[in-house]
């Protein structure tokens, strides 16, 4: 069984990352804890999931009491709920300054003492209290147990106001940590606020606001201009145009009209539209895209991974070296500076939470992968933003990817008693059943061209062969339409010409009956995304093709690239990419995502064209871009270093930071005050620089 639920309240990444591990201890339970979304996810595979559901969450309860299990629905009331909390741990915290402050002044010894106690129990009971919980449930080394001890020993040794001190900033970095992390949660989802809630359900002569939910396929509803399409579906009434830049960061507006689809997330411009809804909710394009981008986030990169593991040496190092430096110094002087060195060894426990790392990296990731969804680049995890980062190999795929995949006919050619029309007729009837872009073009001229619909009652027995062709009964007649390779293969006696274009051979009742010659056009923007890509210093972009030998070339010097292979069935493409493969090059495949699955999945990154309705490219694919465009490769890749380089500089920084002041701290130069720094100081630091991955 399968859970996903809400964690709320939960404040330290690094104790998400613990909790994670318990989970994932007990048995049968497989846990996912993004911090980032809040979103616990559960897999429980026992005899009786209900009952180990409980076990979960008393464990999650055990693990720290203050952590909140909610539904989806809750989420809000509990978020404003903690708001109130955390107005009045300010105000709290705020009192408890001026206290101390004005308690310097008071003369009296023992008074001033008593009061310094009692301020300090104002400031951090609530830390006291978690220390304590925490405790009895086994749990050292969590940060509220850190700077309990460490206060405490400041207390001892007669520091009072830097116990307090210690507190206060922990609590007022606490906070501003909290706010950080919400405010960028929220930024990044309103990123990805490209839903609207309602639709406009036509009932008759009236219309009514229902919720998306109660929508059925086939349900008519309307959009005005200004809302959003709230579910996929086919205009009926109207014409408008549509702004689709939520879903493919491409702002030009495209015009739509009667029969035409539209799509869930675009904007519509100038008037009413009347949409016959043809998907439900979820499988609306709108919801797709928000889970692509949630999911996204919990397939951990490995920088990610890391971390969890550094994290988990680094807080018992830095205690045991607090220990060293309490005990060892003290030996070769006497115990004359005792108090001077559990004073150091004390800072040296608050600087020992790992949290800054915690939040930053997977933030980071989120805020890139975020930003990537409005670039119209939906990547499908952190894992792949690092295989983005370090590419140094792309391979294109022809039909659809480079070139734009509308063939239109520039010849046909009758062999023996057959006519054009006939030739043509029959082509389109073999094509009829497929979904190769060439299938679909002949069938778009043929009915252009003819005005007659095709009758599946006259096609049998069809079967399509990857990247060679079709072979269908037609008219009670053996036909194969495709490449010559195709009719070759099935004994077919033939004469290859040499085209400018790609030539459909076809061959009926056994014998050859003539060609199509169909002609594509590159993509505009194919030049642009080779340029940018070697710019990027890529030196290896190709091209795949089950096309011949001539049209391959032709394209690849007009646009640059690099090398071109030709007469590719879908498993030689594959063998090209796994060779580049093993000389350990990092390969990007570009394809459309028909008959490319194979080299989609057996590349480093697959990257589809056009996710935008096409289903098989969506899911064999680890990156989808939205628009046509394969310059949005280079984007992408560029985007992805960039991502990286801010995950590397908040890991090096933070750990850099930590290490010196730990330093200062050793050698005397610095007091408690830092060490707080270095604990959420830096942490915000992280979190704002993690923030800058979301700019475009
Ligand atoms: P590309 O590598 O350009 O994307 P494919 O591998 O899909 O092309 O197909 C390679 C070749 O196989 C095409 O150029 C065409 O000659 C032939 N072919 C593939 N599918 C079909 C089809 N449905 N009808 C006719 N020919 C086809
Ligand atoms: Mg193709």
């Amino acid at each position: 069984m399968n859970y996903k639920f809400k964690l709320l309240k939960i404040h330290c990444a690094g104790c998400a990352l613990a909790l994670e591990q318990n989970l994932n201890g007990l048995e049968g339970v497989k846990a996912e804890i993004n911090f980032v979304t809040k979103i616990i996810k559960l897999e429980i595979e026992t005899e009786k999931p209900e009952e180990t559901l409980e076990i979960v969450k008393k464990a999650i309860h055990d693990f720290d009491h203050s952590i909140e299990i909610a539904d989806f629905e809750d989420e809000e009331d509990a978020e404003k709920k903690e708001k109130k909390e955390k107005i009045a741990d300010a105000i709290r915290l705020g009192i408890a300054l001026v206290i101390m402050i004005c308690n310097i002044f008071v003369p009296i010894k023992w008074l001033q003492i008593t009061i310094f106690a009692l301020d300090y129990l104002l400031v951090s009971y609530k830390v006291l209290i978690s220390a304590a919980i925490n405790i009895a449930h086994k749990k050292i080394f969590d940060e509220n147990f850190l700077m309990t001890i460490a206060s405490i020993g400041a207390f001892i040794i007669q520091e009072y106001a830097e116990a307090i001190c210690v507190m206060l900033l922990f609590g007022i970095g606490e906070i501003l940590e909290d706010l950080a992390v919400g405010k960028s949660r929220k930024t990044i989802k309103s990123l990805l606020e490209i839903k609207q809630p309602y639709a406009n359900l036509v009932d008759g002569d009236s219309e009514v606001k229902v919720a998306l939910s109660d929508i059925k396929i086939g349900d008519i509803i309307r959009v005005k201009p200004g809302e959003r399409v709230p579910l996929d579906g086919v205009i009926e009434n109207g014409t408008s145009y549509l702004d689709m830049s939520a879903l493919t960061g491409e702002t030009k507006e495209k015009i739509v009209q009667a029969g035409d689809e539209v799509l869930s997330g675009s904007i519509n411009g100038a008037s009413v539209l009347t949409v016959k809804v043809t998907k439900l909710e979820a499988e609306s394009t709108v919801s797709k895209i928000i889970a692509l981008v949630e999911e996204a986030t919990e397939s951990k990169a490995k920088s990610e991974k890391f971390i969890s593991r550094f994290s988990k040496i680094y807080t018992p190092t830095v205690i045991v070296l607090a220990l060293i430096l309490m005990f060892i110094p003290p030996i070769f002087s006497g115990y004359a500076n005792f108090a001077t060195f559990a004073y150091r060894a004390c800072c040296f426990l608050v600087v020992s939470c790992p949290c800054a790392l915690v939040i930053s990296v997977p933030l980071s990731y989120f805020a890139g992968i975020g930003a990537f969804a409005r670039l119209g680049i939906m990547v499908k995890g952190a894992n792949y933003v690092d295989v983005l980062a370090k590419v140094d190999a792309v391979v294109f795929d022809k039909t659809g990817t480079l070139t734009e995949g509308n063939f239109e006919i520039s010849e046909i050619y009758a062999a023996g008693e057959h006519t054009k029309e006939e030739i043509l007729e029959v082509t389109a009837y073999a094509e009829s059943f497929s979904n190769h872009r060439i299938a679909k073009s002949v069938l778009k001229a043929y009915k252009e061209e003819t005005n007659k619909e095709i009758n599946n009652a006259w096609i049998n027995d069809y079967t399509e062969i990857a990247g060679m062709g079709v072979k269908a009964n037609i008219f009670m007649q053996d036909v194969l339409v495709g490449n010559a390779k195709h009719l070759s293969s099935n004994g077919i006696n033939m004469i290859e010409v040499q085209k400018s274009g790609t030539v459909l051979y076809v061959s009926i009742a056994g014998e050859y009956a003539g060609y199509v010659v169909i002609e594509d056009i590159v993509k505009k923007d194919s030049e642009k995304a080779i340029k940018d890509l070697k710019a990027l210093g890529i030196k290896d972009i190709s091209m795949c093709t089950g096309d011949e030998e001539n049209v391959a070339k032709a394209i690849s010097s007009k646009i640059g690239l690099t090398n071109a292979y030709a007469s590719l069935l879908p498993e030689d493409k594959v063998d090209v990419i796994v060779s580049k493969v093993q000389e350990g090059k990092t390969v990007a495949f570009v394809g459309d995502g028909i008959n490319d699955a194979p080299s989609l999945a057996n590349s480093n990154v697959g990257i589809a064209m056009g996710g935008l309705g096409s289903d098989v490219a969506v899911q064999a694919s680890d990156v989808v871009i939205m628009t046509d465009e394969p310059s949005k490769v280079a984007v992408a890749i560029k985007k992805a270093k960039k991502t990286k380089r801010i995950v590397l500089e908040n890991i090096f920084g933070s750990i850099g930071i930590k290490v010196a002041i730990l330093a200062l701290i050793a050698f005397g130069f610095s007091g408690m005050w830092l060490a707080v720094f270095a604990d959420v100081g830096v942490s915000l630091i992280a979190i704002l620089n993690s923030l800058r991955a979301m700019l475009k």
